[in-house]
């Protein structure tokens, strides 16, 4: 976690030194905050709560007389963590009725790290004693039911795959029913994300999540966002919001990039929260999500 925390600050340092320098400054002038907010929005916060936050410090600045730099910082802090939302519940929906395991979907456009994302949260859940399955239902990409296969023989749990070509909900309905004859605690399905069509898409994603849920219901829809594709990437997202309804969001690649900020526009955007974050390529390099931690890590 520490060495987590580290990379974090390390790819967030830049807006943060960016945002402290400006509230250190001697006199708080249009421009300053001009330049604050230029700041934010470059570290791909979004216009909208970019708006917000400057206009809130600039109130309590004002109504608050707050004039010394380390007090103006403790309000950027506050109104930081306000916007990335620490009551948000960023818990894993995992709970299904009586005797059937909890079922995450994952989802999203390919390149962003579901597959690694998938292979990851295995690992952490069996690290919670938990027992799990998986299911390969990218079927188009024989590489991906590999590299799933492999995280499976790493992180020691049943990797269900199909045919290559196969269809991808006879994969997903295997998986659940692989979990629910062994008593496995949870299923986590891993989805192609080809954006050929929309509606190929929308076919595709909505039937694995219509098959599956003839056995058990899908609790948890985990959206894959590529953190380094900024406003782009959460634009290519919003389409696989308007085909499944998403629970929940994991931002990949946080450590390529130093636009942080890219949390808070997807939480807006999507109106969802980010609950796992990736740090790195390596098999321990997903974190669950942490508002103040994450605010921290930034000014740190
Ligand atoms: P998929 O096509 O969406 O299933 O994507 P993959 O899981 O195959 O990942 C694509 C690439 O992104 C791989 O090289 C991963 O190692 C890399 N990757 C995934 N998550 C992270 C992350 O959090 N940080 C970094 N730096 N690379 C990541």
């Amino acid at each position: 976690l520490v060495r987590l925390r580290a990379r974090l600050a390390r790819s967030n340092s830049s807006l943060g030194r960016g945002l402290l320098a400006v509230l250190g400054r001697a006199d708080l002038d249009d421009a300053a905050w001009e330049e604050l907010e230029d700041t934010l929005l470059a570290a791909d916060v979004g216009v909208g709560p970019t708006t917000e936050l400057v206009d809130r410090l600039r109130t309590r600045v004002r109504v608050e007389g707050i004039t010394d730099p380390e007090a103006a910082r403790r309000a950027l802090r506050e109104e930081l963590v306000a916007l990335v939302d620490p009551t948000l519940d960023r818990s894993l929906a995992l709970q299904g009725p009586e005797g059937t395991p909890g079922v995450v979907l994952v989802v999203g456009v390919n390149g962003t790290g579901k597959t690694t994302t998938v292979g990851r949260l295995a690992r952490v859940l069996v690290a919670e004693d938990r027992t799990v399955v998986l299911g390969a239902a990218d079927t188009f990409r024989a590489a991906a039911a590999d590299q799933l296969s492999t995280w499976g023989q790493r992180v020691g749990v049943d990797v269900v795959r199909g045919p290559e070509g196969g269809d991808p909900a006879s994969v997903g309905f295997d998986t659940v029913k692989q979990g629910l004859e062994t008593g496995a605690d949870v299923v986590v399905i891993d989805t192609a994300g080809r954006l050929h069509t929309k509606a190929g898409l929308m076919d595709e994603l909505g039937k694995v999540k219509r098959v599956a849920e003839k056995q058990a219901p899908v609790t948890e829809v985990l959206l894959v966002i590529d953190a380094t594709t900024g406003q782009n990437g959460l634009r290519q997202a919003q389409v696989f919001g308007e085909v499944v309804k998403v629970t929940g969001v994991v931002l990949t690649k946080l450590d390529g990039t130093a636009k942080g900020g890219i949390v808070v526009a997807v939480q807006r955007e999507l109106g969802v929260p980010v609950k796992y974050v990736g740090l790195g390529e390596g098999a321990d390099d997903l974190a669950p999500f942490d508002a103040e931690e994450f605010v921290d890590a930034l000014l740190a």
